[in-house]
């Protein structure tokens, strides 16, 4: 499939079943039973951006704004951090002050200290800052579209502009990261042809991976009324997603739990998802690292393992960025697709 047709995106029942059946089908095909299991750390909740749908947004002065102790969370990364991991995200808004006083200390102590495959979710960062990012030993970089329709970019402010972000990708992947990337389905007044618009700008992108996150209000944003997606509408677009691009890595994002309490992590699974993410954020910094709501849904070893095992998959042990690494792909799409995208 290269692109999804409406009538899929909103399928229910069986023909929903179906979709579903034949996304997690693909990705047992290209990547077996294992499932990669990443931990985040969100190391600062400045952001100099606006996003309309983001509780970190620079206008919430509801939030206490701080940066991690790179020590404190090296020590937290190198000795006491669960087994099952083998990739961290380092996860801030955008703020080039962090990424240095916090993000390029922690990121050398771990390069020196553990086998940790290293992921970035930063923003927009100059070319200077993000080389020496990956000159500090990070490999992959986490960086949504957000938003494939650009008049609706602007309308939500999403970060700078819909041009420069495409552009930021484009540079990262060219400059040897493993690029993942992602979009936000059901913000408040989506078209079905915006919706499609993302697989789109997705698949003409250099990228590695892709996220499919639902829309959840945020507390203290101009959306804080919005409706919240549809958990069955997301699942779609992440079975969509995974027959348009069977090689690519598709997490199950937490958010699906907030969409779906208690069923929507396991229904990504089920779903074509191939990676799961640990929060190993203190608990101290977590209540103010507020994307959507600061009652989160916090996933745990335990509630991730479980759900791995539930589904009758395997927490791989080969990292992320191994796995990048041995398949020599920083975004080109394989031969298989040549001609087609
Ligand atoms: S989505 Fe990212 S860039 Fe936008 S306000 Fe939130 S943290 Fe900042």
């Amino acid at each position: 499939m290269l692109r999804p047709t409406i009538v899929q995106l909103h399928a229910r029942d069986a023909v929903q079943g179906d979709l579903h059946a034949a996304a997690a089908d693909a990705t047992r095909r290209r990547f077996g039973k294992k499932v990669y299991v990443r931990g985040v750390v969100e190391v600062s909740n400045f952001c100099r951006e606006n996003c309309a749908y983001c509780g970190m947004r620079r206008d919430n002065r509801a939030l206490a704004r701080h940066r991690a102790d790179p020590e404190k969370l090296a020590d937290l990364l190198v000795n006491h951090r669960p087994a099952s991991i083998t990739d961290i995200n380092i996860q801030a808004g955008e703020y080039p002050v962090a990424v240095r006083e916090v993000v390029l200390p922690l990121i050398k102590i771990l390069r020196c200290e553990t086998p940790l495959g290293i992921s970035v979710s930063l923003g927009s960062l100059s070319p200077a800052l993000s080389a020496e990012l990956k000159e500090a030993g990070a490999s992959i970089y986490i960086i949504k579209f957000e938003i494939g329709d650009p008049a609706k970019y602007e309308e939500f402010e999403a970060p700078g502009t819909f041009d420069k972000r495409i552009k930021t990708i484009q540079h990262l992947a060219g400059t040897g990261w493993s690029v993942s990337s992602g979009f936000i389905v059901g913000l408040p007044g989506q078209t079905d042809a915006e919706l499609l618009l993302n697989f789109d700008v997705a698949r003409s992108l250099p990228i590695v991976g892709c996220s499919v996150s639902p829309f959840i209000p945020g507390d203290e944003t101009p959306l804080a009324k919005g409706q919240m997606a549809s958990l069955d509408v997301t699942l779609n677009c992440m079975a969509a997603l995974r027959l348009m691009r069977p090689d690519w890595v598709i997490p199950a994002v937490s958010a699906l739990n907030l969409a779906g309490p208690d069923c929507g992590y396991r229904r990504g699974l089920r779903t074509g998802a191939n990676l799961v993410t640990m929060n190993l954020t203190p608990s101290d910094l977590r209540a103010d690292y507020v994307i959507y709501k600061r009652d989160r849904f916090i996933m745990t070893e335990e509630r991730i393992l479980s759900a791995i095992a539930a589904e009758g998959l395997e927490a791989a042990t080969q990292s992320l960025s191994d796995y990048y690494h041995s398949q020599n792909v920083n975004g080109a799409a394989p031969a298989e697709y040549a001609g087609k995208l």
